[in-house]
């Protein structure tokens, strides 16, 4: 192909993402009832075991779920529903990022409980993460990040469903010239991100928002977000909004005098995705935070982790650390407004994971098994 047609199919490709971002804003824009999970009589949790050490983290997830809720699933009032397929094999076979039987299955579910899926590098194959965050319009990824020790208290508010990664799969070629890809921030999507995160910072006596983006560089996109949750920032008078790139809050993150002042953050999704990972670095590992992506119709539930491969390739699944799901464990049965459960699982994992640690999972053979940790936990479980 000459250069004049890849320049004509690039426009061509431009042209197809802009009409399908401009319908999804129009969409955005159409007033839905957003569902009260907390008032659900029933409720059906779907579990997904996912990809590399995901089922063994998720199994131990399971039996948390039935020691905790024990009383509400011999009631009827909890079900829990396997759903199979959602693993890179399936995936690959079918060519979905989620296979539309499985993508049925999850929608039949009230909340969703997901172990980490593979994606593979490069290729045409979407991380199944983007896919169901998009088809589920799971806006709000909310991660909490805690080192009481060191008076940290953090709760991130990342974009879910826009920024780099959402045409992460729709960007352009010319071979042996240059790759382009897209990037889109919208107003609806980011008022909708900024309510949930300064909504937050109001109901828990927080008195700050950090609003993180490069928007000295990203002029448009950065420039809207930040623009944005500065005017939604107007209904909260009682909370600063404060606008901070992410290059220096990166490092503010690691510098022990600054950090402590932040409370909640907001950001786009790629700076979001990188810097709550470096936040649950701080916490103790990958394996130890929690994660919860939240939509006005559906909610999933995940470690912030990923599938791990070298650990199995490595033959160290075993020594995989549940904490990370457990904690999600911990977000969801919160939000479908099992509070007290929640609670007594907060309790006991404080007591396991940051004041006991009469177990500890280092994700090599020197640590605890994944098993043996959630024996620990479960047996601090009336
Ligand atoms: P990763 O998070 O899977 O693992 C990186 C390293 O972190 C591991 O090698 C291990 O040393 C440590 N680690 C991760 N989870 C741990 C746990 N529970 N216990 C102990 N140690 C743990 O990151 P990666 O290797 O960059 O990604 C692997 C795959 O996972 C990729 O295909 C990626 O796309 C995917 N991924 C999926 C999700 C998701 O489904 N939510 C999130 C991130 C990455």
């Amino acid at each position: 192909m000459n250069k004049e047609a890849y320049i004509q199919d690039a426009m061509a490709q431009y042209e197809k993402v802009l009409r399908q971002q401009i319908a999804r804003c129009e969409k955005m824009q159409e007033a839905t009832i957003p569902k009260d999970f907390s008032a659900l009589t029933t409720i059906t949790i779907g579990l997904c075991g996912g990809d590399g050490i995901g089922p063994v983290i998720m199994e131990q997830a399971r039996r948390l779920l039935e020691k905790l809720l024990k009383k509400e699933l011999d009631e009827g009032k909890v079900t829990l529903k396997e759903i199979r397929g959602l693993t890179i094999e399936n995936r690959m076979a079918k060519g979905e990022a989620v296979p539309a039987e499985v993508l049925e299955q999850m929608k039949a579910c009230d909340v969703i409980l997901k172990g980490p899926t593979t994606t593979p590098k490069g290729g045409t194959m979407e991380s199944a993460n983007v896919f169901l965050r998009r088809e589920l319009d799971l806006y709000a990824n909310v991660r909490p990040v805690r080192v009481p020790e060191e008076g940290i208290d953090w709760m991130f508010f990342r974009e879910n469903t826009e920024g780099e990664y959402v045409l992460g799969s729709s960007g352009v070629e010319i071979p042996g010239d240059l790759a382009m890809d897209f990037k889109v921030i919208t107003d609806c999507g980011t008022k909708r991100i900024a309510r949930a995160a300064f909504e937050f910072a109001r109901k828990n006596g927080k008195n700050q928002v950090a609003i993180v983006t490069k928007a000295n560089i990203m002029k448009k996109t950065d420039g809207k977000f930040s623009k944005i949750c500065n005017e939604v920032a107007k209904a909260y008078p009682e909370v600063n909004a404060e606008d901070w790139y992410i290059d220096i809050m990166t490092a503010n993150l690691v510098n022990k005098e600054m950090r402590r002042r932040f409370q909640v953050f907001v950001l786009p999704n790629l700076y979001g995705d990188i810097i709550t990972d470096e936040a649950a670095q701080i916490q103790g590992g990958v394996g130890t935070a929690g994660s919860a992506n939240l939509g006005d119709q559906y909610a999933m539930f995940e470690a912030i982790h990923g599938s791990a491969p070298r650990m199995v390739e490595e033959g160290l699944a075993e020594y995989a650390n549940p904490s990370s799901i457990f904690k999600a464990v911990e977000m969801m049965l919160r939000h479908i407004g099992l509070v007290e459960h929640a609670d007594k699982l907060e309790q006991v994992l404080q007591l396991c994971c940051e004041t006991e640690k009469k177990l500890v999972v280092t994700g090599t053979k020197e640590g605890s098994t994944c098993k043996d940790f959630a024996e620990y936990v479960l047996g601090k479980i009336d």
